[in-house]
């Protein structure tokens, strides 16, 4: 099913409206249009363009909670962990990771061992189900030689060795959000993007004071301009970093916060020109601070930050303060003799702020990670429910947990629901549950030889639409043209059908929707000119712009990129 902007649509009563189109709110929506809810989702921006695209694309139990005793969200997360990578085995991977264990580590090296193993047991059942490529073999410890061998540019100065262990790597998170909001359109779930919700519907002035509930939602439409109403019997505030500011509109306290933690990360060349390093780095510096080094794409993905922010979340950026503290970080384990990082290595970077429950921790790094359901109804608000805390792995869970409380609720008494286990359901375009995918990318090459295309591009589409890619093949037979690429640089595979696609298909409606979240090339550093007027070129028909309008778009969209690269760059890097 397309992801369609139907706006005749919001004329029907729904029985879940979900605010926020994030991983946590594709979830709560996928799981309520499975139980055969009437459901609507809305995102302000576009669907994952919030903290759910900023991620260290990690489908995890988060190794390091274990420091703050956080047995349920890790075994939580490794339970989910497990039930992603069997709904989308094209999108994921399993990926060795290595923590390196220095003499003067902080913990010390039996702690960390102590965590590998207990992170291990806690994922006892890792194993269930998955097939062959896919099964987590268990944690180890390298050598220092081998260490070395693997990452040659470890500070080798007191190096004991490295734990090895895996995790699953989220190879497009944007694209496995999408996959998943799909899932909920194709089971009935109405998704509008650029659609922000600016006030809540009552059945009597909330001013008067007393309970009131909930019956709708007013929304702005970005991309017209127009303003609709729209009844439902609840709502979902599922708008993560925002989730405060969508209660704000009440006029009155729910009693519940956010937690803002800023979190970047930088995309850069293969760190010490290593491009032969296939293992995730795990380090923790002398400072303190934890760096994961990944590679991806070609590139070394590095971060995250984890600093609290008051700001508004659509305020923050990436500055030159966090590139220093990740290059810092980063830099002290390198060896002497290899190049350190500079400012200037970096192609990108990315920033997200985590919706952190308010706990009493000292700082963001240390608060907990799990999640929380509110019910507003004892604070005077009925039918309208808020959702705190959560990771990306465990939206699925979240999503659950949520619609379960809603058809418990007297809002949705009555209401019929059916049976929908999102446990063994796979996400749109998987090829199948629980099964490798290389045999069915090899069978991706062999297929369709008549449409115009290279084993590359064809590995590259299968891998990012799964199932879908035929599709797009279908647009490049149809249209031979659609089969060019968007860029003429090395490593950017994206075409022009992807392009059609993003926007029949997929609700892009603006240059950022498709170079960053449908295609690939907006997230592998700076997009030449030419290249987003390529995009805008194939998007103008299919989206009615004039001529003038995609020259618009083009110089709007290259403006906003240049302003977040200037930021962070600041003067150091002179771009
Ligand atoms: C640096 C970093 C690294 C991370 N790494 C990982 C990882 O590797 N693995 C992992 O599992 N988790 C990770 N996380 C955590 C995870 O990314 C988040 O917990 C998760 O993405 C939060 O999803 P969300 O849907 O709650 O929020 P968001 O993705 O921010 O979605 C909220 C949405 O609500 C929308 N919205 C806001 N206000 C309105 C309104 N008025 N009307 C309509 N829409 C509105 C916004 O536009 C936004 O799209 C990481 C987080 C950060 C910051």
């Amino acid at each position: 099913m397309r992801i369609e902007r139907d706006l005749a649509q919001l004329a029907q009563p729904f029985d879940v409206i979900v605010v926020g189109g994030g991983i946590t709110g594709v979830n709560v929506a996928r799981e309520a249009a499975g139980r055969g809810l009437r459901t609507l989702v809305v995102d302000k921006g576009d669907f994952g363009h919030g903290t759910s695209s900023a991620t260290s694309k990690l489908i995890h139990g988060g190794i390091r909670y274990l420091e703050t005793f956080e047995f349920g969200v890790v075994r939580e997360s490794l339970r989910e962990r497990r039930m992603l990578a069997l709904a989308a085995p094209h999108l994921v991977h399993q990926q060795r990771f290595l923590m390196p264990a220095w003499r003067w580590s902080t913990p010390s090296t039996a702690l960390i061992g102590a965590g590998v193993l207990l992170y291990t047991g806690l994922a006892f059942d890792r194993n269930r189900n998955m097939p062959a490529d896919m099964r987590i073999p268990l944690p180890g410890w390298l050598s220092r030689e081998k260490t070395l061998a693997a990452v040659p540019w470890l500070d080798a100065h007191q190096l004991q060795g490295a734990f090895a262990y895996h995790d699953t790597f989220n190879l497009h998170p944007e694209r496995l959000l999408l996959a998943f909001l799909q899932s909920a359109v194709d089971v009935g779930a109405q998704a509008f993007n650029h659609m922000e919700a600016v006030g809540f519907m009552f059945d009597r002035d909330p001013a008067a004071g007393g309970d009131v509930a909930v019956q709708g939602l007013q929304l702005l439409d970005r991309i017209t301009g127009e303003r609709h109403e729209v009844r439902g019997r609840t709502v979902v505030n599922a708008a993560g970093p925002w989730m405060d500011l969508v209660l704000s509109d009440l006029g009155r306290s729910m009693g519940v916060k956010v937690n803002r933690s800023k979190g970047v990360h930088l995309l850069t060349q293969p760190v010490a020109g290593q491009a032969q390093v296939t293992d995730t780095v795990f380090a923790r510096a002398r400072s303190g601070h934890h760096v994961i080094v990944s590679p991806w794409q070609g590139h070394s993905f590095i971060g995250p930050t984890d600093t609290h922010v008051d700001d508004a979340p659509d305020a923050v950026r990436a500055d030159e303060g966090d590139v220093a503290l990740i290059l810092g970080t980063l830099n002290d384990t390198i060896a002497d003799g290899y190049p350190k990082l500079r400012v200037e290595d970096i192609e990108a970077t990315t920033v997200g702020i985590r919706p952190l429950i308010v706990d009493d921790s000292k700082d963001s790094y240390t608060t907990s990670r799990r999640h929380e359901l509110y019910d507003h109804a004892p604070s005077g608000v009925k039918n309208l429910w808020s959702i705190g805390g959560g990771k990306w792995t465990t939206g699925r869970a979240l999503g659950v947990e949520t619609v379960k409380a809603l058809l418990a609720s007297d809002a949705l008494r009555g209401v019929p629901a059916r049976a929908f286990d999102s446990r063994q359901a796979t996400a749109h375009g998987a090829f199948a549950w629980a099964e490798d995918a290389q045999p069915y990318f090899d069978a991706v090459v062999r297929s369709r030889p008549t449409v115009p295309l290279d084993d590359v591009t064809r590995l590259h589409l299968a891998r990012l639409y799964g199932t879908d890619h035929e599709r797009i093949l279908d647009l490049v037979e149809r249209e031979p043209s659609l089969a060019a690429r968007i860029s003429d640089r090395p490593g950017r595979l994206d075409i022009a059908a992807q392009v059609a696609f993003a926007v029949t298909d997929e609700a892009a409606c603006t240059l950022s929707d498709v170079l960053d979240r449908r295609l690939v090339i907006g997230t592998l550093g700076r997009v030449e000119r030419a290249e987003v007027a390529r995009v805008a070129g194939v998007m103008a028909p299919l989206r009615g712009w004039s001529a003038g309008q995609a020259a618009a778009a083009v110089e709007a969209e290259l403006g906003r990129r240049a302003a977040i690269e200037l930021r962070w760059r600041g003067r150091a890097g002179g771009a």
